[in-house]
């Protein structure tokens, strides 16, 4: 039975530990439930939530939350060594499906160890980490379309995957609620060790990067995260806050010829667009360590908004607000929110 409950407290659902009430909150734990949960929304627009790990919560929610606990995982096909199908429920733990893949001996999702939140989530912001993103990976996914109750299926294609982005943060968000991901791993994925901070730790431990397998190169991951990025339980984030932002070839020349330190990525597109840094735009503006309240910004990461403890989501979101204007007036480039605000 679809279990509902009313007037609930969303702060254990949110990384950012902010406190904020759902109207109605349902628990989606069994597929067979499909129908009740249609049912339950009519033509109301869900809330989904795994782990509230990207999500800034600011005012009281009025709309019907869907607190997605789907689990299962298994091995669906085996190509050999090369490929391997596998598919997992929604509300697993990702972190969790990463070391069961590797335990199993599948290569594939080593550089995104680590990372907070669901399975079901994963592909609504194509997760990425250390130089893999999850469209790599991806097969396919099934969504409820919360309009029909048919279930239907996403290829990579379907699901127009960007950098941070997917068509379930756009024009498909609110309509469908994924429900399992299937992934191709295996022996044919290229190992990435690219990064320098994932070099120098395999190296570290007396690895040759090239030469490291999939397991060592997620516990390097691991072991660089643990060092460099604030653990929710201990202090209240949702990892980056803002996008890095991707200027046109004019506005980067000119940043350019002003701001001569500044972090260049240029974009494998042919357009001459490029990827610049957000961290150290905010850090270059002063945010870096600043609070307001109990809303800060993290003293070792500009990119990453705390909770000190008692801040609410609106007082964050005035923050974060502030510092995207700071940041427009001073450099001219637009930042965009990496979670969803609510
Ligand atoms: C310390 C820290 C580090 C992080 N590092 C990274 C990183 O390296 N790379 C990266 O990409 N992200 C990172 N993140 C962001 C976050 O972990 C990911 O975006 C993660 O996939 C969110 O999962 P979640 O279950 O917590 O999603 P939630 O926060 O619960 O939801 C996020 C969005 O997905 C929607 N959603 C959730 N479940 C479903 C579903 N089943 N169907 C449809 N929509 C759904 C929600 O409505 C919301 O819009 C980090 C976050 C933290 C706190």
């Amino acid at each position: 039975m679809l279990k509902i409950l009313r007037q609930a407290s969303l702060r254990a659902f949110n990384t950012f530990g902010v406190e904020a009430e759902a109207h109605e909150l349902a628990i989606f734990d069994d597929i067979e439930q499909r129908a009740a949960l249609i049912d339950w929304l009519g033509d109301r627009r869900a809330l989904p939530i795994g782990g509230g790990s990207n999500l800034l919560l600011t005012r009281p929610v009025a709309q019907p939350v869907v607190l997605v606990r789907l689990s299962g995982r298994r091995i669906l096909s085996r190509d050999g060594d090369a490929t391997t199908i596998i598919e997992a429920a929604a509300g697993e733990s990702w972190d969790d499906l990463v070391s069961w893949s590797l335990s199993a001996g599948l290569d594939g999702l080593e550089n995104l160890a680590l990372i907070p939140g669901t399975v079901g989530a994963a592909p609504v912001q194509n997760i990425g980490a250390y130089g893999v993103e999850l469209h790599e990976r991806l097969e396919s996914l099934d969504a409820i379309d919360l309009r029909t109750g048919r279930i239907e299926r996403f290829d990579s294609a379907r699901c127009e995957f960007g950098y941070r982005d997917s068509v379930f943060k756009r024009d498909a968000s609110s309509r469908y609620l994924i429900v399992s991901v299937r992934f191709r791993l295996g022996g044919s994925c290229h190992r990435q060790v690219g990064y320098a901070d994932l070099r120098a730790c395999l190296e570290s431990a007396g690895k040759a990067p090239e030469r490291a397998s999939a397991a060592e190169v997620a516990e390097a991951v691991r072991s660089v995260r643990r060092r460099k990025l604030p653990d929710p339980a201990a202090i209240g984030n949702a990892g980056s806050f803002f996008k890095n932002p991707v200027v046109g070839a004019d506005q980067a020349a000119m940043l350019a010829t002003r701001h001569p330190d500044m972090p260049r990525y240029p974009q494998a597109d042919g357009t001459g667009a490029v990827k610049l840094s957000a961290g150290w735009l905010i850090e270059r503006c002063g945010w870096k360590g600043q609070r307001e309240g109990d809303a800060g910004v993290h003293q070792a990461h500009a990119l990453v908004l705390v909770n000190h403890g008692g801040a609410s989501g609106s007082q964050l979101l005035a923050l974060a607000q502030r510092i995207r204007a700071d940041v427009l007036s001073r450099f001219g480039v637009l930042l965009e929110a990496e979670p969803r605000i609510v």
